[in-house]
């Protein structure tokens, strides 16, 4: 039903077909999952960027690809009301490299290491469990084109991963060669596929023209088949690229990073070369095996969007993944909840306890009504969880004093208003 006859008929209104919303005890997670990541990419020098959620469609035509699906298929593209094309941005890379030009950044010293976070949007279909509104937290590092920052961006990662408690994967990885070596592999892999191309499936059959390297990382079983024994990018590489792809195999070494060699991944793009891998989940809870992280170098694509030559390597991580291998966050509960019989002073000692740093609940009673009895109120404060309750019968409020009932072993300690702040520091924590 449209939104407007929706209201008309006084009918709730669902939210969008792709989109769905972090409800209290969900955001706990989502919030757990920011603290425990931020850390790990502002410990290996990367600042946080924060860019637009739309951007002139043209941005993503040129970097991302016209010739991907994302581009062709998955786009939330519409013509504001100045008749200027926008489009809600389905990955993080391209506006990153668009913002790193539009403040100059190319001309501070390398490398420049950026971070994000954020929702990106992408018209997908829905059956395959995919949201069109999701979560990705990435990185990119700006003017390096030595192996040993390939090395960190892959550690980086693998460091996020551990940092959230996710620990069955696996990291694959591969080389698909630069500007010098590639267009050659790519005949060759096409005359290697010729004789097979009419068994392949369409997208592959279109791949063979406009993207071949494309085909190889096909998810069709019949295609992979075909794939079986041809050429690999590996052994066709120029001997910088060759060099490079050593140099990087004996960081990661050193480094302890286990990898495993992956001739068919690989990103079909121009701008993209080199290095490309990916972080491959084995968990049930998401089904098969599962990337959840994804990168590469991109060091044509400053270029392609209108920078100088700028060599870049990085990624991007799926939250919504990852926070289904995460363990359920702790539920929220507060520290402290005010039991009295006078709304004014409840609210009172709350908005002291709460100044201080410590979480504090109370009653609220209707409007012209009072507070709830005191076995009510109590039973309240043990229904949200909190630790302890901080009692203020007319008795205390007389004598300026508060009662402070431990809700665990149910010990309990009369105090002066005033001691009250020190007795909470010295006794408890929040959260505890
Ligand atoms: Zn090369
Ligand atoms: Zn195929």
């Amino acid at each position: 039903m449209k939104a407007e006859k929706a209201e008309a008929a006084g009918v709730a209104i669902q939210p969008p077909r792709g989109t769905y919303d972090i409800v209290p005890g969900e955001t706990r997670k989502w919030q757990a999952l920011e603290a425990l990541l931020c850390p790990v990419v502002s410990a290996a020098g990367y600042k946080e960027i924060r860019t637009p959620v739309f951007e002139h469609t043209e941005l993503f035509k040129r970097g991302v690809g016209e010739t991907t699906d994302i581009v062709n298929k998955e786009m939330y593209t519409f013509a504001d009301k100045s008749e200027r094309s926008l489009t809600l941005r389905p990955e993080g890379t391209a506006g990153v490299v668009r913002a790193y030009l539009s403040h100059g950044l190319s001309r501070q010293s390398p490398p420049v290491k950026l971070w994000y976070m954020g929702p990106m949007f992408r018209y997908e279909r829905t059956q395959t469990g995919r949201q069109r509104q999701f979560h990705q937290i990435g990185i990119e590092a700006f003017g390096s084109e030595g192996p040993a920052i390939d090395a960190e961006v892959i550690v980086v990662a693998v460091d996020c991963m551990a940092a959230v408690g996710v620990k069955n994967f696996q990291v694959h990885l591969n080389s698909i060669g630069c500007r010098q070596c590639r267009p050659r592999f790519r005949e060759i892999l096409k005359e290697a596929i010729a004789s097979k191309r009419q068994y392949l499936c369409q997208d592959c059959q279109d791949r063979f023209e406009r993207n071949p390297l494309r085909m190889l990382d096909c998810k069709s079983p019949a295609c992979q088949e075909h794939y079986q024994g041809a050429p690999a990018s590996l052994d066709n590489l120029c001997p910088d690229c060759l060099s490079h792809w050593q140099g990087l195999l004996s960081l990661l070494a050193e480094l302890g990073v286990a990898v495993v060699i992956n001739e068919r991944l690989v990103r079909g793009l121009d701008y993209y070369g080199r290095t490309v891998f990916e972080l491959i989940a084995d968990d049930t809870r998401l089904g098969v095996q599962s990337t959840i992280c994804a990168g590469g170098r991109y060091d044509y694509l400053v270029e392609t969007l209108g920078g100088p030559p700028t060599p870049a390597v990085g990624w991007a991580a799926g939250l919504e993944r990852i926070s289904l291998l995460m363990e359920p966050a702790q539920a929220e509960t507060p520290l402290t909840f005010v039991v009295c019989p006078s709304a004014p002073a409840a609210l009172k000692l709350a908005c002291a306890v709460r100044r201080a740093g410590f979480s504090c609940e109370l009653d609220f009673p209707p409007q012209g009504g009072s507070p709830r009895g005191f076995a009510r109120q109590l039973q309240q404060a043990n229904k949200t969880g909190a630790a302890w309750s901080l009692i203020q019968g007319e008795d205390e409020l007389q004598g300026g004093e508060v009662t402070v009932k431990s809700m665990k072993d149910g010990s309990q300690a009369r105090i002066p208003v005033e001691k009250l702040i020190a007795f909470l520091q010295e006794n408890c924590r929040n959260g505890v």
